[in-house]
């Protein structure tokens, strides 16, 4: 192998030890290849330090789910995920596995069938931020309250474009392996930027990884879906994601997800309803004279502008989900949508004044066992027409109202309260800024 490991092995054991303030090492793992061979390298190399002078330091390992991954690839990054967590207690390593998922109120569905936002495309991108950026910033602004800084570990390579390449030297201190990342007190260090692609490889070729098995699966990954790679994005100076494999199955992005097709094409045929899915979401985008409203959420309409998706749209999204599940459920036994996120899209529907098709009904006629959601259809039909009618002469606050309800409706979905008054701070500062703007 014409990569010198021992040399980048032993840059980490120097960057390990030369910083005494213990700030924890954050690795983002994505389960792709940049990633697998980052967290591998520095696996080896922990194992080359003195055991007491690895305890010094903590390790978090972090992997997000946007909770519309490629369940392919979810089974395997979960196993795997397992395997690392398993080895690092088993070889005393100070590394515990996280994983990040977005929070209710932003997950794709609530947006798309709840609140109507049109499939993303490259200019309306509204996903990566609430899907990846935003649960993996929350995850390491925890760790900096609690520790005052940390390092995150990222496995970019300045061979894998040369946009990266201008986002890495431009972050890089001199001298120095450590370059700033946007957020306070957070630094990033990227041990193999400069391993080539093929270089990368043959690593993982011919070094197995640490915690056990071997990379045939992941290589036949890759062979499979011929994609690119969709890392870890941290920010928006990551490369963007979409055109992956190891990215959501609902990507509209790109307007043909090869990753997928490849897949099918290689005996994984129990995808084919998501890919009709994300084909039917790419059409209901490049229609909107079909499938969205003219009228916007802010009450304008405009020639070229479009409002959110129309609730028969919305409805025939969900049946759509809702059959492939229940098929890809009996034989693969996969989730495509949660149960909170009904209750929640449910929610949303009758905040806009939707009580034709209920969520409820639409199960109903898919799934034999029945979900009995009436107490709280009723109760959000009642809370609806209460706040209308209490609001009838401040119309402009029933959004604002609502929106605070539906947060607190989220947290109480998702039994746990915290950060609830950070999230109705925000909200507030936004109806303030907006208001500003609207009056100048
Ligand atoms: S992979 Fe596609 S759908 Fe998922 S966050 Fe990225 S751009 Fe959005």
């Amino acid at each position: 192998m014409s990569l010198n490991i021992s040399h980048l092995e032993n840059e980490i054991i120097d960057q390990f030890l030369l910083d005494d303030s213990n700030r924890p090492w954050i690795i983002g793992f994505s389960g792709g290849k940049d990633s697998t061979m980052l967290l591998q390298v520095v696996w080896r190399a922990l194992l080359k330090i003195d055991p007491l002078l690895r305890q010094s330091r903590r390790i978090y390992v972090i992997c997000n789910d946007t909770l519309v991954e490629n369940p392919r690839i979810v089974k395997f990054i979960n196993a795997t995920l397992k395997k690392i967590q398993e080895a690092a207690i088993h070889y005393e390593l100070p590394i515990t596995v996280d994983q990040t998922t977005p929070q209710l109120e932003d997950s794709f569905w609530v947006k798309l069938i709840g609140l109507g936002y049109p499939a993303p495309n490259k200019f309306y991108r509204w996903c990566t931020e609430r899907l990846k950026i935003n649960p993996t910033t929350r995850y390491i602004t925890e760790k900096i309250t609690q520790n005052g800084e940390v390092i995150i570990l990222l496995g970019t390579r300045s061979a894998e474009s040369s946009n990266r390449a201008a986002s890495i030297k431009k972050h890089e201190i001199k001298g120095q392996r450590l370059r700033k990342h946007q957020l306070q007190n957070a630094f990033v260090y990227a041990p193999i930027k400069d391993v080539s692609t093929n270089e990368l490889w043959q690593y993982l070729n011919q070094v197995s990884p640490p915690w056990g098995g071997t990379n045939k699966e992941l290589i036949t990954l890759y062979r499979n879906a011929n994609a690119g790679d969709c890392p870890l994005v941290i920010d928006d100076t990551t490369p963007s994601c979409g055109n992956s494999r190891f990215g959501c199955w609902t990507c509209t992005v790109v307007n043909k997800d090869r990753s997928m097709e490849g897949l099918i094409d290689n005996g994984e045929e129990w995808m084919s309803p998501l890919m009709e899915i994300r084909n039917f979401l790419v059409t209901t985008r490049d229609n909107p004279e079909i499938y969205r409203q003219k009228e916007r959420r802010n009450k304008t309409i405009s020639d070229n502008l479009w409002g959110p998706y129309t609730f028969e749209t919305r409805v025939k999204i969900l049946t759509r989900i809702l059959k492939a599940q229940k098929t890809i459920q009996e034989t693969e036994g996969i989730e495509l949508i949660t149960h909170q996120e009904l209750v929640l899209i449910q929610y949303h529907w009758f905040r806009d004044c939707y009580f034709k098709t209920k969520v409820s009904d639409i199960y109903n006629t898919i799934y034999k066992n029945r979900i009995d959601m009436s107490k709280q259809e009723e109760k959000f039909k009642q809370e609806s027409d209460m706040l209308k009618q209490s609001c009838k002469n401040e119309v402009k606050d029933v959004e604002l109202i609502q929106d605070l309800l539906a947060l607190q409706k989220t947290k109480t979905l998702m039994i746990r309260k915290r950060g609830l008054q950070a999230d109705i701070e925000n909200r507030l500062d936004q109806y303030l800024e907006a208001e500003k703007k609207s009056k100048k």
